[in-house]
């Protein structure tokens, strides 16, 4: 591997990593040498996790990224017990489905907290250690819905077109540090929170006609961008977002 893109010696903390692309994308980040941490609400699910037998040391530590307390109190202990965060990626993200004239507030609550005000407490907490060491790389999982609306999707795509200018926000502020903050923008790949989309066939014909790839994103072609953003390779690239979705932003 170049160096540019080796992780070793970097701990990575990736919220919402319990399953989906997070789970993967931590596979990736340690594949490229880095100590993971992963994250989720439910201790059983990340002792489940696949990764968490993997050779290599992998931690995990249980917070919702919606509550302050816990937030700060988890980022404190994994620094005193693990080391000093160098990666973050915000990932933790949720999504439900209402026309937006009938969309439950407490619905809109949820996915605005975990998508956009999740992101910004983890990062706040997690930046303090970044800004006395003058290094650092976050990484805001955003998607196509940063650009676009979709039908019954709205407050989804208002809080990632927020996490979009949340990332230009942190990069603009924290760039003084030699701190990276960069976005990574998903298209359509199958997890839990697309199986409505990949299990409804006529959904599956429109994407794969409507893409110039053709096809559903494999997760693991998240892992290249991700490591590029993670590492010095990307020392010079800020408040960017790098969309990974087989083309589709490019084509109507
Ligand atoms: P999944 O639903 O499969 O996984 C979501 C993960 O987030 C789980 O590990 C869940 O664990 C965790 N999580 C949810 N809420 C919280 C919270 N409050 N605090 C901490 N962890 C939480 O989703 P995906 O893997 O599909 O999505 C991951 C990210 O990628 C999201 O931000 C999503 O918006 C984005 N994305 C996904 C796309 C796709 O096609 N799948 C496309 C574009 C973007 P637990 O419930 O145990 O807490």
């Amino acid at each position: 591997m170049c160096s540019q893109f080796n992780l070793s010696g970097k701990i990575a903390l990736v919220t919402g990593s319990s399953r989906g692309l997070g789970l993967i994308m931590a596979a990736g980040l340690s594949q490229a040498g880095a100590t993971v941490v992963l994250n989720g609400r439910h201790r059983d699910k990340l002792e489940a996790a696949e990764l968490m037998r993997s050779e290599k040391p992998v931690h995990f530590s249980v917070f919702d990224v919606t509550v302050e307390n816990q937030v700060q109190n988890a980022v404190k202990t994994i620094e005193a017990t693990i080391g000093p965060i160098d990666i973050l990626v915000n990932n933790a993200g949720i999504n439900r489905r209402f026309a937006l004239e009938k969309f439950p507030l407490k619905a809109w609550q949820e996915i605005i907290n975990t998508n956009l005000m999740g992101a910004f407490l983890v990062s706040r907490a997690v930046v303090q250690g970044m800004i006395q060491r003058k290094s650092g790389k976050i990484i805001n999982i955003c998607s196509m819905q940063s650009e676009l609306g979709r039908e019954t999707i709205s407050p989804y795509a208002a809080s990632k077109g927020g996490l979009k200018m949340l990332t230009r926000g942190m990069a603009t502020e924290w760039g003084r540090y030699h701190i990276q903050v960069n976005g990574l923008g998903p298209g359509y790949f199958k997890t839990e929170m697309t199986r409505k989309l990949w299990e409804d066939p006529e959904f599956d014909a429109w994407l794969c006609r409507r893409s110039p790839s053709g096809h559903w994103g494999n997760p693991d072609e998240l892992i290249g961008p991700l490591i590029f953003l993670a590492s010095d390779a990307s020392s010079y690239v800020n408040g960017h977002i790098l969309y990974v979705d087989g083309g589709l932003l490019a084509s109507i």
